[in-house]
């Protein structure tokens, strides 16, 4: 998974059940941001930043 922002890696900080999918807390190993995103299977991920 690349960082929406500056398109490097990120790093898996946490990992929990959502719902019908799973929420990953996200960090990008560059410009350090944190992320939180929503993954299904066969859905679109979603990326949010986290404030
Ligand atoms: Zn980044």
């Amino acid at each position: 998974m690349k960082c929406p922002l500056c398109g490097e890696k990120t790093r898996v900080r946490d990992c929990r059940e959502f719902r019908d999918s799973f929420k990953r807390y996200r960090e990008c190993l560059v410009c350090l941001t944190r992320f939180v995103t929503y993954e299904k299977v066969d859905f679109e991920t979603l990326w949010e930043v986290e404030k």
